[in-house]
Parts: structure tokens; sequence; C-alpha cells
């Protein structure tokens, strides 16, 4: 099942702009839609869409979620070999590899593009990412021991 926008759609435009992919079409004021083919699930349309028209790929209905309240990749530096992957797989640009004088290693180096897709964290071969909650200050989310 794909992700479906449901005729309860206002056609606010929230989804359209959240979508890292271009997935989504619609004029205003006009029920929306989603383009399977493009679509990489990563449900954000869903959790801008204040009428609660999206459902994800079982069919349920994905919950609006204050962009705060949206959990973000943390990386565990000693763990982390600086293989690259996360930062090519992000489809923002969120995750990018920083070096602090000899040593690399990814980080989320713009968080506020940060869209809690996942993708980082599912693509990691060696288990160095968690998802964990947003932290008030950003700076935060950048690379560190996940035990800190
Ligand atoms: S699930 Fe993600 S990629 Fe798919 S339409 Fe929604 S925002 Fe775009
Ligand atoms: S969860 Fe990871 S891959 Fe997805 S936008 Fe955030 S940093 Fe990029």
């Amino acid at each position: 099942m794909a992700l479906y926008i449901h005729e309860t759609c206002v056609g606010c435009g929230a989804c359209l702009r959240i979508c890292p992919v271009d997935a989504v079409s619609g004029k205003q004021k006009k029920q929306h839609e989603i383009d399977r083919s493009r679509c990489i699930e990563c449900s954000a349309c869903g959790r801008v869409c204040p009428t609660g028209s999206i459902t994800d790929i079982f069919g349920a209905v994905i919950e609006k979620l204050p962009r705060t309240a949206w959990d973000m990749p943390k990386i565990d530096r000693e763990v982390c070999t600086a293989c690259g992957i996360c930062a090519e797989v992000c489809p923002t640009g969120a995750m990018e590899m920083e070096k602090q004088g000899d040593v690399r290693f990814a980080a989320v180096r713009h968080p506020s593009s940060c869209i809690s897709c996942e993708w980082c964290y599912d693509n990691c071969m060696f288990s160095a990412i968690e998802m964990k909650e947003r932290d008030a200050d950003p700076a935060k989310g950048r690379g560190e021991k996940l035990s800190d």
C-alpha cells in the first residue's frame, strides 16, 4: 500500500511544501495527490497535514505532529566509520560529513532541514545512528556520543 491523500484534503498545500522529492501535486483548495513513483514514504506530508487526510503504507491515518516533536538522528562518533552513506541518502541535505582535525564523521549540519524520514538510520551499516528526541538546542544534533 502506498501513502494516500483522502477526500478530506482541503488543498492547503502543506504536504506539497514539505515533500523533499516533489511527489505531491494539486491545485490550491483542491484535493492533492501523491505520485507513488516518486514517493519515498517518509510520512512528512502526513505529519504536517492539518486535516489528518493522509494515510500511511499500512492504511493508518498519520497524526499531525509539531516539528519540534519529530525525532532526529544522533550519530555516535565512536562508531561512525565516515562511509558517508547517510549523507548520500538524506533527501534534504540535512546530513553532511564533517571534519575536525583528522577525524571525519557524519553530522546533522542542517537540523532545520531534517524531516525525520529515518533514511540515514535505516541505511547505516554500522548502527552508528539512533533516532532521538530533537534537542531544543539544534547544535546538539551534530555528531556526538549516544551515551552523552
Ligand atoms: S511520504 Fe514523503 S516523499 Fe511521499 S509524498 Fe509524503 S512527503 Fe513526499
Ligand atoms: S532523518 Fe536522516 S536522512 Fe532523513 S532528513 Fe533527517 S538527516 Fe536526512
